[in-house]
């Protein structure tokens, strides 16, 4: 059919009837929140597709000399090991829940994060910083590839706390129950 002779023809409309669509999935709101800055969310939703050129990858196509982890030399670098299992980010991530007073997630944050039963802002914000961390690790990692540096995890902690803090402040509005602005205050301490 040509869009010339449709009436009420949009781009909208174009683009809708040429693109590819797949299913909708459960996470994607949950990766897509207004908590969080859109460079979070894109890079988690790259990782929760299993779509991130991790070394064991890039090794598997011949690009890579070997497959060892950037940060810690340890073990594959492999998605798993990357964000669950990594010495170096199992530091930071057992930092970041001591911060916010959760236990440490099993298996990726956002995922179990999105499986709690509490209130929906400190889900949202727990989400976001959980958004905030996987991101700074891809950034590390990819540092640590390209230029040889890895910073210790303390530092990581402290540069993802201020950026969330100014996040979760823009963002205070939406907190109206008393046991999450309380919540809240104290992580903002
Ligand atoms: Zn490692």
């Amino acid at each position: 059919m040509e869009f010339g002779l449709l009436k009420g023809y949009s781009v909208h409309f174009g683009y809708e009837w040429i693109r590819h669509k797949e299913p909708k999935v459960g996470w994607a709101k949950l990766v897509w929140s207004k908590w969080a800055l859109p460079k979070h969310c894109f890079l988690n939703w790259l990782l929760i597709r299993n779509a991130l050129n991790t070394k064991d990858r890039l090794y598997n196509i011949g690009i890579c000399p070997d497959e060892l982890c950037c940060i810690c030399g340890a073990d594959r670098e492999t998605i798993s090991h990357l964000f669950q299992h990594c010495r170096y980010v199992t530091e930071f991530i057992n930092s970041l829940c001591l911060w916010l007073n959760i236990p440490v997630p099993r298996g990726n944050g956002i995922i179990w994060l999105g499986m709690r039963n509490w209130s929906p802002v400190m889900k949202c914000v727990c989400i976001a910083v959980f958004l905030c961390a996987y991101y700074a690790v891809w950034q590390q990692r990819n540092a640590a590839r390209i230029e040889g540096v890895i910073p210790r995890p303390t530092i990581l902690i402290s540069q993802c706390k201020t950026l969330m803090k100014i996040r979760i402040l823009s963002q205070l509005s939406r907190a109206k129950k008393h046991s999450d602005r309380e919540w809240i205050q104290h992580i903002l301490m």
